[in-house]
Parts: C-alpha cells; sequence; structure tokens
C-alpha cells in the first residue's frame, strides 16, 4: 500500500491512537475481579467502539464446562427461543475453528461445512454478523457478538484487529475473575471462605475507623448439630448447611458479606450496622432458620442456630480483627448457655 506522506501521519496517528485506547481498556479490565461488572465493561466497550447495537458475550459458565452460552446483560439482539439452542459445544466444529484460526471471523465467512451446524443458524437467525474469540491460556473460553454495524457495511479490518485484541484482554481479565472466585469461596455453601472473611473484615474494621461508622460482626453456630449429623448422617448435615448459608446470603444488604468462618460456624459482617441493627438481622435470620423445613432423601429436616453479635469499638478493635470475633464468640456462648435457639450481643458481664 503507498501513502501521501499526510495519509502515512494519519494512518499512524490512528494505530497510535488505537493502542492507547487499548492501554486504557486494559487498565480498566485489570482494576477488578468482579465477573459481573466484567461483563458489562467489555460489551460497553464494543459499543462504544464500533458502531454496532448488538452485543453479546457468551461463556462457559464454569472454567470446566463444556458448552459455551449467552450471558445476561447483552445488548440489542432478541433472544427468541430458549437459552440452550443457542448453546455452543466447546467440541464443535465453531468453537475448534475459532480457536485454530486467531482472529474475528465474520459469520457469513463460515466455511461451508460448519455452516450448517447448530448453533450457526440460531445464531444467524439472531443477526450476528461477527464473532470474537474470548481467549485464556490459548482456549476460547468465550465469544463475543456482534451484530450488523449501524451505518451498513462490513467492519473493517483495523476494527476486526482492535476487536481481536480487546478479546484477549477481556479473555485473560474474565479467567482472572473466575480464578479469584474459586480461591475465595467456599465451594459447599457458596459463601465467601475464611481467608476473604479475614482480609475483607480488616479492610471493614479500617473504614470504619476512619469514617467513623458503625460495624457489627454476627456470628452463627446451628444448635447440637453433632446430635443432627449423628442421628441423620453427614449427607443430611451438608445440606441443612447449604440451606442455612442461602438464608445468610439472601438476607445480606448489598454493603454485607457472608462467610463460612469454620465448620458449621457462619458470620455476616454489616458495615454501618449498630448494635440494634445487628441484633434485628440476627433475629430475621434466627426465625428464618427455624422456620424452615429442609428435605433431604425425602425426609424433612428442622434445625434451630444461635447467633452472637458484637459491634466495633475503636478503643478495643482498631488493631486486630480478634478481639471482635472474641466478642460475638462470647455472645454465641452466652445463647448456647441460654438454651439456644436466640441471638444476643455481647455485653462486659459475658467476660
Ligand atoms: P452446640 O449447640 O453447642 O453448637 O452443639 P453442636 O453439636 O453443634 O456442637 P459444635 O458446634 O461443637 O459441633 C459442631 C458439629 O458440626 C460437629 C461437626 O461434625 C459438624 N460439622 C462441622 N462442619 C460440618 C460440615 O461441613 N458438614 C456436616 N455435616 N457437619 C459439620
Ligand atoms: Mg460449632
Ligand atoms: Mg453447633
Amino acid at each position: 500500500m503507498s501513502f501521501s506522506l499526510p495519509d502515512e501521519i494519519q494512518h499512524y496517528e490512528k494505530k497510535i491512537y488505537d493502542q492507547r485506547q487499548l492501554i486504557e481498556i486494559s487498565r480498566a479490565l485489570n482494576s477488578t475481579l468482579d465477573y459481573n461488572y466484567l461483563i458489562q465493561a467489555i460489551l460497553d466497550i464494543c459499543l462504544a467502539q464500533v458502531q454496532t447495537m448488538q452485543a453479546a458475550l457468551f461463556l462457559m459458565p464454569d472454567m470446566d464446562s463444556d458448552f459455551i452460552g449467552p450471558v445476561d446483560g447483552y445488548r440489542g439482539f432478541v433472544f427468541t427461543k430458549p437459552e440452550e439452542e443457542y448453546r455452543i459445544q466447546v467440541q464443535s466444529p465453531l468453537v475448534q475453528l475459532m480457536e485454530t484460526t486467531n482472529k474475528s471471523l465474520k459469520l457469513a465467512e463460515l466455511d461451508e461445512r460448519i455452516s450448517s451446524h447448530q448453533p450457526v443458524p440460531s445464531l444467524r437467525e439472531l443477526g450476528v454478523e461477527l464473532m470474537v474469540p474470548l481467549k485464556a491460556k490459548g482456549k476460547v473460553i468465550g465469544l463475543i457478538l456482534l451484530g450488523e454495524k449501524a451505518v451498513g457495511g462490513d467492519y473493517p479490518d483495523n476494527e476486526k484487529s482492535f476487536l481481536f485484541d480487546l478479546a484477549s484482554l477481556g479473555g485473560i481479565a474474565v479467567e482472572n475473575a473466575r480464578l479469584y472466585e474459586r480461591a475465595t469461596v467456599d465451594m459447599m455453601t457458596s459463601l465467601k471462605n475464611h481467608a476473604y472473611f479475614q482480609s475483607r473484615f480488616r479492610e471493614e474494621r479500617e473504614k470504619a475507623l476512619k469514617r467513623r461508622h458503625p460495624l457489627s460482626l454476627l456470628l452463627t453456630d446451628v444448635d447440637k448439630f453433632k446430635n443432627f449429623n449423628d442421628t441423620h448422617g453427614h449427607q443430611a448435615g451438608d445440606e441443612v448447611l447449604k440451606a442455612v448459608a442461602r438464608v445468610l446470603i439472601e438476607s445480606a444488604r448489598r454493603t454485607d458479606f457472608a462467610a463460612r468462618y469454620g465448620g458449621e460456624e457462619f458470620c455476616l459482617v454489616m458495615p454501618g450496622a449498630d448494635e440494634k441493627t445487628a441484633l434485628a438481622m440476627g433475629e430475621q435470620i434466627r426465625q428464618t432458620v427455624e422456620a424452615m423445613t429442609v428435605i433431604h432423601e425425602g425426609k424433612e429436616m428442622k434445625v434451630t442456630m444461635s447467633i452472637g453479635v458484637s459491634c466495633f469499638d475503636p478503643d478495643l478493635d482498631a488493631r486486630s480483627n480478634k478481639t471482635m470475633i472474641e466478642r460475638s464468640d462470647k455472645a454465641l456462648y452466652a445463647c448456647k448457655h441460654g438454651g439456644r435457639n436466640q441471638v444476643r450481643a455481647y455485653s462486659k458481664d459475658m467476660g
């Protein structure tokens, strides 16, 4: 290709601009480990950078799933069929092709042999024009799907290669968010794990100290759970723990977080909540658990739970997580001692 000088300068200026954009995008995508936020960010960038009204992300639901499917948050496309009909098997010719060609592909460019394979006809019906592979460690973990350009015509090469670079950055960011999720969540209960609890609780203490706002810690423990396991078996016990964990997760306010402190002891951290609010939350959780019936292998099972509450005190808790945990634990012990199935806040007479 031959350029006159101003054209050549313009061409390189555009290239520099695109590279700068990618650095900014990389910075934005790497600054979060929040999976849902990442998905929105990737779609927003697509819509902002190439003129189209339709963008969707297809991802593997888990790191070891065998298919790629649409995730919430897509823009402009209208999915008329059940979600399963749009799923693309990882072993499908389409994904294999995306893995080996290493570039953005137009749906119309697909090889004849692949073109008739499901879900290509469904994607065509949807109005997909361009597909961009999202890769991590050389494997396709998802696809960005884009509709036709608002101005008509084909996606130019520079846009296709920009989208490919964007998808490379996006793939790594999505993979990192998943790894982080895996490393910080307790698999059985879906609660945050102990390590996450300790580090996030420390952050919340620091914030409470700096902003002078309250912070409460609820520590929960299932009553007579050893007996329960002995009577119904460990597996039934696990089902109960999952159900109790769900109560905590669903009760948590937007700024709270629930974690598995250890075994059958869970906790709820409530930034901004004073003792009254924390006790009310504890009572709501206690009542929900008491009213709940868990069915395992056709048998109906019930448990109760005791909850100890402590509140941040800048004079006692500025330095370590331990002091508040100890006070919640003392309040919990008082509940057990007082007959179980109750909620108490720490008071000095508890020692
Ligand atoms: P208390 O009312 O005083 O709390 O009595 P408890 O029997 O519940 O006593 P404790 O809290 O010391 O017992 C904990 C029991 O929880 C013992 C352990 O087998 C059970 N447990 C801990 N983790 C799990 C788990 O992941 N699954 C199941 N099924 N049981 C668990
Ligand atoms: Mg216990
Ligand atoms: Mg117990």
